[in-house]
């Protein structure tokens, strides 16, 4: 029998505020544990909570770019468990009625449309993080860090609409990109700043009914992800084929072993004894504030997708790149701007551009060249002031020096050669050396042709204009 994967997401995004959600305290990541922290953050008896409406601003922000309608009214609930780094022995969450429910997200993946569903959003605080010293054998200490208690957090719960680890992946993927593109969320999940939970669940192709889901716990990069997905779909496949039934439970994925393992099943699964938050008023959110939020909303990568097919023609595969970030679609909007051909503006950022960034390891920001000289090498390119591999090693020397296209040509002594007498001569000087290619060449192996045109290319110095070359070549030759 075939089966098919069924996953929905938790996924928890913590808010850019520069506070927390019910204190005064910084939220700014890094600093030394526990100078972060106040009564409220630590739970103290007496403490009062009192909600930062940045937060909630943000996760009206953060609903509205999902699709999701915001309630009037929302309550929040304390959900109680105990836990070293939950110093009040329970977390200030929403629970019956949310923030915000019945969204929409519409995703693009290997040129499949589809659209995954939102059941809600809703605001919460983070817990403390618990800091086990040394491996775990030999670990005798646990340090509990109270800075991230409090930080505000959305946390968004899709449908079980995911079919396979890879939509899963490029569907958390996408959510990152929209919370980045409103502010938000920083996505930086390495810091924990944008985390999953992972439900799964087995059925046979076709089916309609779910089958019994699994969840695993606090994923925090898309390749773990699709790992854990992957290796979990596998295990219920052979759990059924084996006889055996999927026992609902919460698993957790090992990044070492690459395995998910059991944590808890559902007889030992937590009863949180929800109830409304006695120390906090319903939320009530006015129709005019989510309007206003509305209306403040930028271009969303996935309509920024679909505006850069339609308006400059490139391809889908280079608009869906380009609009993950941003910066990134910004720096190719402002090169466009400046030399009007999208398509090389596409390429050079799609390839220079992010591979220069990745070597620096900074964002667009720190490349230390700005679109507009990007556009205006391109243009150099296109009127043949400079040649295509000339333009690279340009690209190079403005990064570094920050001069202007037109500066780091003549100083490196880059133009293109126009001189056709001069480029003749030196490709007459390489067909007298390469005999035996002029000589296949004549004899029918027309390959051989780009091989002379390299050897001429490398005489200039990635000077000429490969196609001028390759035309007197051709004429010198035939
Ligand atoms: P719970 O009551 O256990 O919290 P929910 O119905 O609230 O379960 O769903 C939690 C998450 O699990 C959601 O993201 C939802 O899409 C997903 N989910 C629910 N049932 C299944 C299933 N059978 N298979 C996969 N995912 C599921
Ligand atoms: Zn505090
Ligand atoms: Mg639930």
């Amino acid at each position: 029998m075939e089966y098919e994967a069924v996953i929905g997401l938790e996924i928890h995004a913590q808010l850019r505020t520069a506070t927390k959600i019910f204190c005064g305290c910084s939220t700014t990541f890094g600093a030394r544990p526990n100078t972060q922290v106040c009564p409220v953050c630590l739970g103290l008896p007496g403490a009062m909570p009192v909600l930062n409406e940045r937060a909630v601003d943000y996760g009206i922000r953060a609903a509205l770019a999902l699709g999701c309608s915001v309630q009037p009214i929302s309550i929040f609930a304390r959900k109680n468990y105990f836990y070293p780094d939950l110093p009040k022995g329970y977390q200030i969450s929403q629970y019956e009625q949310p923030l915000a429910t019945d969204g929409r997200v519409e995703c693009e993946s290997n040129g499949e449309q589809s659209a995954v569903r939102i059941v809600r959003v809703h605001l919460e605080e983070d817990a403390g993080k618990s800091l086990h010293e040394g491996v775990q054998e030999s670990n005798r200490f646990t340090h509990v860090d109270f800075n991230r208690s409090g930080v505000p957090l959305i946390e968004i719960v899709t449908d079980p609409d995911l079919r396979s680890p890879e939509a899963a992946a490029v569907f958390f993927g996408h959510l990152r990109s929209i919370l980045r593109a409103i502010d938000v969320n920083n996505g930086n999940m390495e810091e924990g700043s944008l985390r999953c939970d992972a439900n799964v669940s087995i059925r046979p192709a076709g089916a309609t009914e779910l089958g019994v889901k699994v969840e695993i716990k606090n994923i925090n990069s898309f390749r773990f992800l699709r790992r854990a997905i992957q290796f979990e779909f596998k295990r219920q496949v052979e759990t059924v084929c084996a006889g055996r039934r999927i026992v609902q439970e919460t698993r957790l994925w090992d990044t070492a072993l690459e395995e998910t393992s059991s944590m808890r099943n559902k007889e030992e699964a937590h009863d949180y004894r929800y109830f409304p938050e006695p120390d906090l008023l319903p939320l009530c959110v006015s129709r005019e504030w989510i309007e206003n939020v509305r209306s403040s909303l930028p271009e969303l990568p996935e309509q920024r997708r679909r505006r850069f097919i339609e308006q400059y023609g490139i391809p889908e595969y280079d608009a869906g790149v380009l609009t993950q970030s941003t910066s990134l679609a910004d720096f190719f909007e402002g090169a466009t701007k400046v030399c009007n051909n999208p398509k090389a503006a596409s390429n050079w950022v799609m390839g220079e551009v992010m591979r220069k960034l990745k070597v620096l390891g900074v964002g667009i920001e720190g490349l230390g060249v700005t679109p507009g000289s990007l556009g205006a090498l391109i243009r150099l390119v296109d009127v043949g002031k400079v040649s295509g591999s000339a333009a690279k090693q340009v690209f190079e020397r403005i990064q570094r020096s920050g001069e202007s296209p037109e500066e780091a040509v003549k100083a490196a002594g880059l133009t293109q050669m126009e001189d056709s007498a001069e480029l003749e001569a030196l490709v007459q000087s390489a067909i007298e050396e390469q005999d035996e290619a002029v000589a296949s060449y004549q004899g029918g192996k027309t390959e051989t042709l780009g091989f002379l045109v390299g050897q001429v290319m490398r005489r200039t110095g990635g000077k000429a204009n490969p196609q001028r070359v390759r035309e007197i070549l051709r004429r010198l030759l035939d």
